[in-house]
């Protein structure tokens, strides 16, 4: 059986629920009945999302010569924000309800439901729209004046502009090259929703690429291709991804073009990573507040130009979102069972081989595969309920491979692997398991 023969994930509830159910993602500080837009990532959430980031790293900055990393600082210089156009424009407009005081965006009002406060209608008593900075504040410092207000960064790239000359030089890079780094972001979001989709503090991978505005459509169109390339690579069904080029309008004042990379969500298409061809306009900017020449030479040394900037942005909350409502089916099984299941791609299941010994009384020889497994792989040990249970619970979980250790296994040095896919089963000798698994592995990765 395969995942077209399944059911597709339509209700985004029947994801939230085998999240917190499987320990991928609930909600933070659930036990105070949770904080809207915070979530957290339980033991299987941090290994597929550490495997996503590190996928990310390997195909963006190690596999490339022209692309080097960095890990910055969460809060900035609050002048990082004025040269950025954040501390001015980066709000939302947004209404109140009188009544029943429930704040939101004001172009998402399709949607906000009944008023529960008014009697005699269900409308909501809405304030005219006004201007809602998205930045969160803190305080830095036991100072109570102004100068200690500080921005939790609302998005990843502004230390890539202010520290573009330190890298650049210290890296000894070239224009064209990029920077790129992984970390996270706040938004105070007026309205948090849709699982992870909109939540106030998520991360972010973003790669900056500097190069000459000459070379900004070569450029650009590179990292559309590359881009998708990654996602494809993924697994994702091909009819559940798409591009949209922004139109005219929809452009910031100094984006000259962009294009947003679509899933199909169960609430619709919708974005999870930009490219953005931003012109010279972060380095301009931040010349300008900070004094400093961010300027560089081109072929000929007396010819300065500010580089113009490609820049690739995708959340990872939203791409791991993405990756488990692409990986979710029901499927019928024989005999009118049925079962749900992640066909997560092998590269960043959480685990990746479970170790299913058939009796209790199997724990030393199933304890030694296990330790010779997960020298390779990412291994779970379970000992616990029927062995169809425990079938059941790797395919929530997503695990591509169980290798089961029974009673035969003490004598013929045999285990039974099961795919989690096609659920076929097949007898392998342990001393060529590693082997066979890596090349299971690798041929779906
Ligand atoms: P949106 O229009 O959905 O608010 P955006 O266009 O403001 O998104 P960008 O500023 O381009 O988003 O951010 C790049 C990426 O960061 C997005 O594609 C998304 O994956 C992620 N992102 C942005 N805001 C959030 C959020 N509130 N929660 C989770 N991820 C987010």
């Amino acid at each position: 059986m395969t995942a077209a023969s399944g059911q597709r994930l339509t209700q985004l509830d029947e994801l939230v629920s085998l999240c917190a159910r499987r320990g991928y993602i609930f909600p933070s500080s659930e036990i105070y009945g949770g904080i809207n837009g915070f979530w957290d990532y339980g033991p299987l959430g941090v290994e597929l999302k550490n495997k996503v980031k590190a996928r990310w790293w390997q195909t963006v900055v190690r596999e490339r010569a022209d692309v080097v990393g960095m890990d910055s600082a969460i809060i900035s210089h609050p002048r990082t924000w004025d040269a950025s156009g954040h501390t001015e424009h980066f709000s939302d407009p947004m209404v109140d309800c009188r009544a029943c005081k429930k704040r939101f965006r004001a172009d998402q009002l399709d949607d906000i439901g009944p008023c529960s406060a008014r009697e005699g209608t269900s409308e909501h008593d809405l304030t005219p729209p006004r201007n809602f900075n998205l930045m969160l504040e803190t305080r830095i410092g036991a100072s109570e004046d102004a100068a200690a207000t500080a921005y939790l960064r609302p998005e990843t790239c502004a230390p890539i502009f202010t520290g573009f000359k330190r890298v650049r030089e210290a890296a000894r890079q070239k224009i064209p090259f990029g920077i790129a780094q992984i970390g996270k972001a706040f938004r105070n979001e007026i309205n948090p929703r849709n699982f992870t989709f909109r939540s106030r503090e998520f991360e972010q991978a973003e790669m900056e690429f500097f190069c000459h505005s000459d070379e900004r459509e070569k450029w650009f169109d590179h990292w559309c291709n590359e881009r998708m390339r990654f996602h494809q690579e993924l697994g994702f069904a091909p009819d559940s991804l798409r591009t949209r080029p922004h139109g005219r309008d929809e452009l910031a004042h100094y984006c000259k073009n962009a294009v947003d990379i679509e899933f199909r969500f169960p609430f619709g298409w919708q974005e999870f990573e930009g490219i953005h061809d931003r012109g010279d306009w972060d380095l301009s900017r931040h010349s300008e507040y900070s004094g400093k020449d961010l300027s560089v030479s081109g072929e000929d040394p007396k010819q300065r130009f500010v580089p113009t900037v490609i820049e690739t942005s995708v959340g990872i909350d939203r791409l791991c979102l993405a990756l488990l409502a692409n990986a979710y089916a029901v499927e019928e099984l024989d005999g009118g069972e049925s079962r749900t299941v992640l066909h997560l791609h092998a590269s960043v299941a959480p685990i990746q081989v479970a170790v299913l010994p058939l009796s209790k009384k199997l724990a030393d020889p199933a304890h030694a595969l296990e330790s010779q497994l997960c020298r390779s792989f990412s291994v779970f040990y379970d000992d616990a309920g029927n062995i169809g249970r425990r079938y059941r619970r790797q395919d929530e979980a997503g695990t591509p491979f169980c290798v089961t250790y029974d009673f035969d296994s003490v004598d013929d040095q045999q285990v039974t692997v099961r795919e989690r896919d096609t659920m076929k089963q097949e007898r392998i000798a342990i001393d060529g398991i590693t082997d066979y698994l890596e090349e299971q592995l690798e041929c779906t990765a």
